[in-house]
């Protein structure tokens, strides 16, 4: 299975993306994450990107794209999910190239739905737990940049995605498992009708 799970930041994709992944073996690919990764070190260029991921800001596409290529690429026949990628419609425009050269369409496009107020509870919540290891772009002021990145660069994916078609909204106010057994509704009837 090829997925893409669409949405705001705090909607717990990443919390499910993980469990979806290791229950069906497909590749998590969190450019989240590979970000932190990549950028840990002390270059200029890491110090850039992690002061534009710190305000909440989105990096460049073609750093993004470059990032995801080989990694796409690679869990080709195992499939994949995409955690935070794309998040811009030039993004989403690269990957279609990307599997079309690869013969390897997507299948769904899963789009986690919650309000403003529950995303900021969330996300208040992820950094309190997390102590003196929260991350650095889940305080509050930079929320709000995250959240206006996500409307006006994002939120227009579920028009590109549901004009093909693809595009399966879930109900993310719900508990983990509640999410995870809508999204493996979905999922079920996609193998089903494949
Ligand atoms: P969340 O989904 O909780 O907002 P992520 O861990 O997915 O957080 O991403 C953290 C930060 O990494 C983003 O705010 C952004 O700065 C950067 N980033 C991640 N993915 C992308 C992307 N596809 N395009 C541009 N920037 C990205």
């Amino acid at each position: 299975m090829r997925l893409i799970f669409l949405g705001p930041p705090g909607a717990g994709k990443g919390t499910q993306a993980a469990r979806i992944a290791e229950k069906h073996g497909l590749a998590h690919l969190a450019t989240g994450d590979m970000l932190r990764a990549a950028t840990a070190g002390d270059s200029p260029l890491s110090e850039k990107a992690r002061a534009i991921m710190a305000s909440g800001g989105l990096l460049p596409d073609e750093m993004i794209i470059e990032l995801i290529s080989a990694p796409v690429s690679g869990a080709k026949t195992t499939g994949f999910i995409l955690d935070g990628f794309p998040r811009t419609v030039p993004q989403a425009e690269a990957l279609d190239k990307l599997l079309a050269a690869l013969n390897a369409p997507l299948e769904a496009v899963i789009a986690f739905d919650l309000d403003e107020k529950a995303i900021r509870q969330r996300i208040i919540g992820r950094g309190s737990e997390a102590g003196q290891h929260a991350r650095e772009d889940d305080r509050q002021e930079v929320i709000t940049r995250r959240m206006a990145e996500y409307r006006r660069h994002t939120q227009p994916l579920r028009d590109y995605y549901q004009a093909k078609g693809l595009l399966r909204p879930v109900d993310a106010a719900g508990t983990v498992e509640q999410v995870s057994a809508e999204i493996e509704e979905i999922l079920a009837e996609k193998v089903l009708t494949a």
